[in-house]
């Protein structure tokens, strides 16, 4: 008979963060299985705006690792045929309590490559944004976006055909104990894995989950026709600066979240911010939403979406947005943005828990494997 075959490393789950491993432990030479319960990714690495945020990350650390994050997906943008829609990312600020934000950021080593824009300057980068509506706006280089439904997939097969990465879909993981693992079509053998979940919250580690305090969010998000004008970068508005934990740490924040609240507070009950980016045929994504539960219910009120749709109009001229697509996503959220726990020596439990996987996925992979096959980061960065 013959014998099962054994890898280096098993990795379940082939969302970003599951992929993001792959990719670091690529990079060692390492025999790698990923382990996919779903036929093609279909979680949160696709629903999302494959909006790679910098500015507006929490500071430090989650700053950083956007940073570096955001540096991975160009290294294999190119290599793995993923299109950059486009770079940076606007602020366009509305209150002049939205812009003493923007001032304060600036201030601070996350403005770095930053500029503040006069209302004139906005509207001369994307005429879209009258000028008349803004007290000015942020402009961020840092950004990219990438067409999540697409980048997942060809990442994973770039991982396949390039790096000889084992993909294992439509394979449920039951149980983890190296160097077996348990999975609804027979064991498969790794010497370590790293399980990357993302919102299943029930199967691997409950126990382990359950002690970072972690809950679902769901997220409206929509799909608008070509509105007739391109994008320069991504567009994100005042609420966005009582979201993003880099902004709305800012003690300038709470001048703007007290305005906010007496002017937008259906707004802020329904976590609604905006975030406008562009695909390569012209349509937008527009979003989004945050509501809180073990098991979000299903359904996508229109009142939300109008809500939503709102704010774009309040910051966007011309024709009213004729909406294409709607879906919702989920993701897991805590209080943190990610833990990465150790239930065994040889096994990590990954999950994301900010909201931003598409963000910092990269970076965190590369802590991960770096601190479970004991390899510096910096020679896993050299060897890429
Ligand atoms: C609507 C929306 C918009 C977002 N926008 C952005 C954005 O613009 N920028 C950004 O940085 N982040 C964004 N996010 C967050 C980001 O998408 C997530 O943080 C990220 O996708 C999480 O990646 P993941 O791989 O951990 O999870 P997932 O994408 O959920 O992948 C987990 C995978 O694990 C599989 N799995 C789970 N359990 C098992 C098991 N037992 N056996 C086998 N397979 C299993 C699942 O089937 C799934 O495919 C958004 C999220 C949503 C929902």
């Amino acid at each position: 008979m013959k014998a099962a075959q054994q890898f280096d490393l098993a990795i379940v789950g082939a969302g970003i963060l599951g992929l993001a491993h792959a990719v670091a432990a690529s990079r060692l030479g390492l025999r790698v299985v990923v382990i996919e319960r779903e036929a093609q990714a279909n979680g949160a690495s696709i629903r999302n705006f494959g909006l790679v945020v910098v500015s507006g990350e929490e500071r430090g650390t989650v700053w950083r690792r956007a940073m570096r994050s955001r540096d991975v997906w160009l290294e294999l943008a190119g290599p793995a045929g993923i299109d950059v829609n486009h770079r940076g990312m606007t602020v366009a600020a509305r209150r002049p309590e939205a812009l003493a934000v923007v001032d304060a950021f600036l201030k601070t080593e996350m403005g770095q490559g930053c500029e503040l824009l006069s209302p004139a300057e906005l509207a001369k980068r994307q005429p879209e944004l009258d000028p008349g509506r803004f007290a000015g706006a942020l402009w961020s280089p840092h950004e990219l976006r990438v067409e999540s439904k697409q980048a997942i997939p060809r990442l994973a097969a770039w991982l396949a055909t390039h790096h000889g990465v084992e993909f294992r879909r439509e394979t449920a993981v039951q149980a983890i104990e190296p160097p077996l693992i348990e999975t609804s079509r027979g064991p498969i053998r790794a010497g370590k894995v790293i399980a990357c979940p993302g919102d299943d919250l029930a199967t691997l580690f409950p126990e382990r989950i359950a002690a970072h305090n972690v809950t679902r969010c769901k997220l409206h998000m929509m799909r608008l026709a070509y509105p007739g004008f391109r994008l320069r970068a991504a567009v994100v508005s005042d609420l966005s600066l009582t979201r993003y934990a880099g902004f709305a740490a800012l003690p300038e924040a709470a001048a703007l979240r007290r305005r906010l609240e007496a002017e937008e507070k259906p707004a802020l009950d329904n976590g609604v911010h905006l975030i406008v980016v562009q695909s390569a045929d012209g349509s937008l994504i527009v979003g989004d939403s945050h509501h809180y539960a073990p098991t979000p219910d299903p359904f996508a009120s229109n009142d939300i979406d109008e809500i939503i749709l709102g704010e774009y109009r309040n910051v966007f001229t011309g024709a009213d947005p004729n909406v294409i697509v709607r879906w919702t996503g989920t993701y897991a959220s805590a209080d943190r943005t990610m833990f990465a726990d150790a239930p065994g020596p040889d096994i990590r439990l990954v999950v994301v828990t900010g909201g931003n996987g598409a963000s910092t996925a990269f970076a965190i992979a590369e802590e991960v494997i770096a601190d479970l096959f004991d390899a510096s980061i910096e020679d896993l960065r050299r060897s890429a």
